[in-house]
C-alpha cells in the first residue's frame, strides 16, 4: 500500500513537473524574446574612441587597404573588423606576456 502511495506521489509529481515544463515552453514561443537591439550601431562593440585606437595602431601603419578609399568601407562602421581582431590579438597578447613577467618577478 506505501509502495502504491509513493508511486502515486511520483506520479503526480512528474505531471506537475511536466505541466510546468510545457508552460515554460509554451510561454516561451509565445512573446519573440529580443535577444539583440535591432538600432544597436557597431557590430563589434567597439565604440568610436576604441575604434580611432584601433585605426592608429593597426590600420594606418600596414597600410590597411579597407581604410584607403571614400567611402572606406560599406559597413557602419569606421575601421574594419580584420584590423579590429589583429589588433585585438596582439592587445592579448600583450597582457599575457605582461602577466607572465609578473609571474617570474
Ligand atoms: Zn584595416
Amino acid at each position: 500500500m506505501i509502495t502504491f502511495l509513493i508511486l502515486l506521489t511520483v506520479l503526480a509529481l512528474s505531471m506537475v513537473l511536466l505541466a510546468r515544463a510545457l508552460g515554460r515552453m509554451d510561454r516561451n514561443v509565445a512573446p519573440p524574446v529580443p535577444v539583440e537591439e535591432p538600432s544597436a550601431p557597431e557590430q563589434t562593440g567597439l565604440g568610436d574612441p576604441e575604434w580611432n585606437i584601433v585605426i592608429r595602431h593597426q590600420c594606418e601603419p600596414i597600410n590597411c587597404p579597407n581604410l584607403k578609399g571614400n567611402p572606406r568601407q560599406p559597413g557602419k562602421e569606421p575601421g574594419c573588423q580584420v584590423c579590429a581582431a589583429l589588433f585585438l590579438e596582439r592587445y592579448g597578447e600583450r597582457l599575457l606576456n605582461e602577466q607572465r613577467e609578473g609571474r617570474n618577478r
